[in-house]
């Protein structure tokens, strides 16, 4: 069986409510258009994972693209999975919780356009240790994606996996949780964004000098590869060992960009899976990004590899 990509994390099913204004304590509002959309973290990156490899890889299953999460016994979570596989990923392994439900999401956007967000972790957060089958998965995998939506004992014990099994591992450490820099022994890619990589390291990143220093921190808790997503600027690259460089993403209308990170995340494993170079990788996920934040919505925008080439040429 080839070894491939596996991305571990949560699964949402986003309840979004557009209202006049926030509530106040005691107010009841009326709402309006009021919809479900799939997302999640883990879901939106194993998403933007399948859909950035080109078919000829995906297809013979060269580079089989499995996703291990946890969601409640409720049809909502039931079709996000079913969305998953239909566009490819391996979803054998997703456990459904008896007694639980799927993570939700419940979202207000106002009339401003600023939304207020909370989440209910749900399965997501009952998901606590890998069964047999999913850590046979995990030492097949030669590249991990992981994210901050499951516990933390989850995600270190599924890189644990992949390092003896000899595979690479990258973590996006979205959304910023509390977090011990000890946990990244193992992480061979980091890649917050300025406002994680601040909470991380405690140095505001302000410039290309704070950048290097907060990078420097996080090289010294053991980690080689540092990305910092820098939104339109693009991504700051940081080795270890090595001076940091700045590499410019693509020009773009922004429209929304919820999911831009995950789009990059995903696009990025698709390609350091194939053996791209770091620099290529990037500059590949970034073209991926760009697209994704043209188009209104998360798991709707995440683009195909063949509109990511053609972006790129
Ligand atoms: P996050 O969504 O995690 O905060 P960023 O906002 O840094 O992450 O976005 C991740 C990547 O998406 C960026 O590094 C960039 O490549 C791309 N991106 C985000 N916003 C834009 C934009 N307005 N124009 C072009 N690319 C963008």
């Amino acid at each position: 069986m080839p070894r491939g990509i596996t991305i571990l994390g949560s699964v949402n099913l986003d309840h979004v409510v557009r209202v006049p204004h926030f509530p106040e304590p005691g107010e009841t509002l009326t709402g309006t258009h009021y919809e479900v959309f799939h997302g999640g973290k883990g879901a939106n990156q194993a998403l933007a994972t399948a859909r950035a490899l080109p078919a000829s890889v995906s297809c013979d299953a060269l580079l089989p693209v499995h996703f291990l999460a946890a969601i409640g016994q409720d049809a909502g979570g039931r079709a996000l999975v079913q969305a998953l596989s239909d566009d490819g990923i391996n979803t054998d392994h997703v456990l459904e919780l008896s007694g639980e439900r799927t993570g939700v999401a419940l979202i207000q956007v106002n009339a401003e356009g600023e939304n207020c967000i909370t989440i209910v972790p749900n399965a997501n957060g009952q998901f606590q240790a890998l069964t047999s089958e999913q850590a046979g998965v995990l030492a097949r995998t030669s590249w991990l994606l992981v994210q901050h939506e499951v516990p933390h004992a989850l995600n270190l014990a599924a890189i644990r996996q992949v390092k003896i099994s000899g595979g690479q591992v990258i973590l996006n450490p979205a959304p910023m949780r509390d977090f011990e820099l000890s946990m990244l022994t193992d992480v061979d890619i980091l890649t917050p964004n300025e406002t994680e990589l601040e909470a991380l390291t405690g140095i505001p990143v302000s410039d290309e000098t704070s950048l290097a220093a907060a990078c420097e921190i996080i090289h010294q808790a053991g980690v080689p590869t540092v990305l910092v997503t820098l939104g339109a600027r693009g991504v700051w690259l940081s080795q270890q060992h090595e001076d940091g460089v700045l590499i410019p993403g693509k020009t773009v209308t922004a429209v929304d960009t919820t999911g831009a990170g995950d789009t990059f995340n995903g696009a990025l494993v698709s390609q350091l899976a194939q053996g791209t170079s770091i620099k290529n990788a990037i500059r590949y996920a970034q073209a991926a990004a760009a697209l994704a934040v043209t188009v209104a919505g998360a798991q709707p925008a995440i683009p195909r590899a063949p509109d990511i080439k053609k972006f790129l040429e």
